[in-house]
C-alpha cells in the first residue's frame, strides 16, 4: 500500500510574508512527510520556480501556487489560485498592480505611526519597502517587535496595526469577481482561503460562498491548520452545501511560530471530494 498524501496547498517563503526560502521551506516540509506542496506567496510567483526545482530533489508533488488579496463588501478575502501558467501576463499585471497597493500602504501605516503615535514608523516603512518586494503589515510587525514596541507579533497587530489602532490605514484591494477571472484566465483552480477567518455573519458567508461558486471558484479550504472542531465542522457543511472540493493546508510561515509547522492539519471529513483529486 502506498503512504498517504499530505498536501500542504498554503505555504509562505520569503518573497512575501514568510521566512525561509522555498528551498529550505521545501526542505522542512519534505523532513515532516509532507507528499506534494504547493508554494502560495501573498501576491507574488516569484518563488514558484525554486520551489518547483526543490520538490523535485525531495520527491515532492509540487503544485503551482499563489496566494491572492482581494475585496468584498468592505472585507479582505484571500483567495488560492494553483496549478495556473505561471507565464500568463495579465495576471503578472494583476499582482504587480497589488504589490504596488501594498508599497503604498506600507508608507501610509509608518506616516500614521509616526503621527498618531510618535513610533518611527516612516524609518521602519522606508527599510521595509527597500527590502521586501511584497510589503505585508507581517513585515511592519516584526519591526515594531525588534524595536521594542510589541512583545511579539501578534502584539504588535493588535496594539498599533488592526482597525481602530494609530496604524491602521485602508487599502483599496482588487474585487473578488476581477480576482478569480484573473486566476481562472491564467487555467487556474481557485480555492477560497481559511472562510472562518473573515468577519462574516451565517448569512454573508453563504452569499459569499455562493458568489464565489459563481465567479469560478471552485474549492475552499477546510482543514486548515489551527481550526477548532467547531470551525471544521461548519466549513466542511458549507463544502458540502456548496458543492466544493475541499482544500488543506497549514498556512505556515515562520519556524519559530510553533503551532502550524508544514503537514500539520486536521483530516478531511471523510465524504468531501478533497481537491488534491483534481490536481494532476
Ligand atoms: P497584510 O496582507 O499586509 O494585511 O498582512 C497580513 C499578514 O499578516 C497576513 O497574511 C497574516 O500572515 C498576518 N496577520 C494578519 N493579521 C494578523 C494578526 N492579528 N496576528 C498575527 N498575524 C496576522
Ligand atoms: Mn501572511
Ligand atoms: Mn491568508
Ligand atoms: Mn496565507
Amino acid at each position: 500500500m502506498s503512504a498517504p498524501l499530505v498536501a500542504d496547498l498554503h505555504l509562505h517563503s520569503h518573497h512575501s510574508d514568510g521566512v525561509l526560502s522555498p528551498a529550505a521551506l521545501i526542505e522542512l516540509c519534505a523532513s515532516r512527510g509532507v507528499t506534494q506542496a504547493a508554494l502560495t506567496d501573498h501576491d507574488t510567483l516569484e518563488g514558484c520556480l525554486e520551489a518547483h526545482a526543490a520538490c523535485a530533489r525531495h520527491d515532492l508533488k509540487h503544485v503551482t501556487g499563489v496566494e491572492v488579496s482581494c475585496g468584498w463588501n468592505g472585507q479582505t478575502l484571500h483567495v488560492i489560485g494553483l496549478e495556473f501558467d505561471l507565464e500568463d501576463a495579465a495576471l503578472e499585471r494583476h499582482l504587480a498592480d497589488i504589490r504596488a497597493r501594498r508599497a503604498a500602504r506600507i508608507a501610509d501605516i509608518g506616516e500614521r505611526l509616526e503621527r498618531k503615535a510618535r513610533l518611527p514608523g516612516k524609518a521602519l516603512a522606508a527599510k521595509i519597502l527597500a527590502r521586501d518586494a511584497v510589503p505585508t503589515r507581517m513585515h511592519l510587525a516584526r519591526e515594531l517587535v525588534a524595536a521594542g514596541h510589541a512583545k511579539d507579533v501578534g502584539d504588535a497587530f493588535a496594539r498599533w496595526l488592526t482597525r481602530g489602532r494609530a496604524g491602521h490605514a485602508p487599502i483599496e484591494w482588487p474585487t473578488l469577481g476581477d480576482t478569480v477571472a484573473r486566476l481562472r484566465g491564467a487555467g487556474a483552480r481557485v480555492v477560497l482561503a481559511h472562510p472562518h477567518r473573515y468577519e462574516l455573519s451565517a448569512g454573508a458567508l453563504r452569499r459569499l460562498l455562493g458568489e464565489f461558486r459563481a465567479a469560478g471558484g471552485e474549492a475552499i479550504e477546510v482543514a486548515v491548520a489551527g481550526i477548532g472542531p467547531s470551525d471544521l465542522d461548519r466549513l466542511a457543511t458549507l463544502a458540502r452545501n456548496h458543492g466544493f472540493a475541499a482544500s488543506t493546508g497549514s498556512d505556515f510561515h515562520d519556524p519559530a511560530i510553533p503551532w502550524n509547522p508544514p503537514g500539520r492539519f486536521a483530516k478531511l471529513p471523510a465524504d468531501l471530494e478533497p481537491l488534491t483529486a483534481r490536481l494532476a
